[in-house]
């Protein structure tokens, strides 16, 4: 195959382009997002069945074939091909269960409902997928002698920046994180302290670290991890191929995403339409993305029926991984919208602890942000948008492990702004067998 070559161009059409090792997060001429431009025609040269089986082969590789089995990098073609194989930093992400929810589909009326584990990786959020490429790329570049960098930084909601730690750590590259202070779980906040970031946590919300580490790149001082930066979006694209790809290259009729920064959203899009214009999928699934009630600007947008997302300050939820009032993909998710037949749905803080609740019930554990999506799914069911047979997955965005606060809180009544109709409390008893005896009748 020729080599391949993939370069940022500006995401409404402006004509420069420039190559992916450059530290450059939006277009000089009229100050859009960027995306990552593959060469397509190149890439048709390979035929779609041929694209399948090489996927299909590398889904369980040799230990000889690379490092790691990685679901982002056993389709590099696709996502950073210039990454020479030794700059890779991969921590075997990617390729997580696509878990058939056959008693909580039977219960919530669901044809087919499938839950897309991208917790269950090295720190536990999906934000792996796309951190890989990023600190890849980084380091190619920095090998290269292409990019000079003091830092790697981002602000977070506590997923990035653990994400960011981990692959900055593992790649000997410095991190800087910008937290809202208070706002993320003990675990989040553990996380890259303990892969040695600098830690710094801000008296603001999200948006407010975003802010200041925006004006931190743009000075200069830092390369920016956030997913303003596309190359996030290059990894986390690999999502939709794999579920395409673990349904047998069937596509599933809806995907619903919880969604903060709406980087996800682009992402999901990217990685559909691009197995759609190489012939490996022949439709696009519909999309829905699923907000926080407490925190849903794009949901206001889709109900207004207007493009234009008004950033609003996002109120406290237990989904702090998407309380963001200003999502700077708002954009790339409005495309993605567009292109995906797409709805936008909320769910109250209620909705979304009592359907994570639910689902635990059935054998799941999920993260709150899981909460909002299967919410936002059971609502559309209920209205008919998603049919009684239609297939549906629902992308889990994080481990629940790390969210235990949320759980206790839960099974504890303490959550504000829900009634916990499945809480589950211990029950204390004396160490003596007659009295647990006498409790197992329930
Ligand atoms: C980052 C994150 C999201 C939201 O992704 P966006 O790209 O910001 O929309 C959802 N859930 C979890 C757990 C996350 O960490
Ligand atoms: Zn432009």
């Amino acid at each position: 195959m020729a080599k391949l070559v993939a370069h940022f161009r500006c995401f409404c059409g402006c004509a420069e382009t420039f190559p992916l090792t450059r530290a450059i997060y939006r277009c000089p001429t009229c100050n859009g997002l960027l995306e990552v431009a593959h060469d397509l025609d190149a890439l048709a040269k390979t035929s779609a069945e041929e694209w399948r089986a090489r996927f299909d082969a590398r889904w369980a590789p040799r230990a000889t074939d690379m490092a790691l089995p990685s679901g982002v990098w056993s389709k590099r073609e696709w996502v950073a091909p210039e990454v020479s194989s030794d700059a890779i930093v991969s921590t075997g992400e990617g390729m997580t269960p696509l878990y058939p929810a056959r008693r909580l589909a039977e219960e919530l009326s669901f044809g087919e409902l499938y839950i897309k584990q991208c917790g269950s990786t090295h720190t536990g959020s999906f934000k792996d997928l796309g951190m890989t490429v990023l600190v890849s790329v980084v380091n190619h570049a920095i090998r290269t002698g292409d990019l000079r960098i003091r830092a790697i930084a981002c602000a977070s909601t506590g997923d990035t920046s653990a994400a960011l730690a981990a692959y900055g750590a593992a790649a000997g590259l410095p991190v800087i994180v910008l937290l809202p202070r208070g706002m993320v779980s003990v675990a989040q906040l553990v996380q890259p302290l303990a892969n040695g970031a600098r830690v710094f946590a801000l008296d603001t919300d999200f948006d407010g670290c975003m802010q200041v580490v925006k004006e931190l790149a743009s000075r200069g001082l830092i390369y920016l991890a956030n997913s303003m930066n596309p190359l996030r979006v290059e990894g986390q694209k690999t999502v939709a191929v794999e579920i395409t790809q673990q349904l047998g290259w069937e596509v599933p009729d809806w995907v619903v995403l919880p969604s903060g920064n709406l980087g996800n959203a682009a992402a999901l899009h990217a990685g559909f339409s691009m197995a759609k214009s190489l012939g490996v999928i022949d439709k696009l699934p519909r999309l829905c993305i699923a907000q926080a009630a407490n925190a849903s600007p794009m949901y206001h947008a889709f109900v207004a029926k207007t493009d234009e997302v008004t950033p609003v300050v996002a109120k406290p939820t237990q989904a702090s991984a998407i309380r963001i009032g200003a999502p700077v993909s708002a954009p790339r998710a409005m495309a993605a919208l567009k292109a995906m037949n797409g709805v936008v749905e909320q769910a109250s803080e209620d909705e979304l602890a009592n359907a994570s609740a639910h689902a635990d019930r059935t054998g799941l554990y999920t993260c709150p942000h899981t909460g909002v999506a299967l919410a936002c799914a059971m609502k559309l069911r209920a209205r008919g948008v998603i049919g009684a047979r239609e297939r549906v997955v629902v992308v889990s965005t994080a481990s629940a492990l790390k969210f235990t606060e949320f759980k206790l809180g839960y099974h504890e009544h303490k959550l504000p702004e829900v009634t916990s109709t499945l809480a589950n409390e211990p029950v204390t008893l004396p160490a003596d067998v007659e009295t647990v005896a006498r409790q197992l009748s329930l």
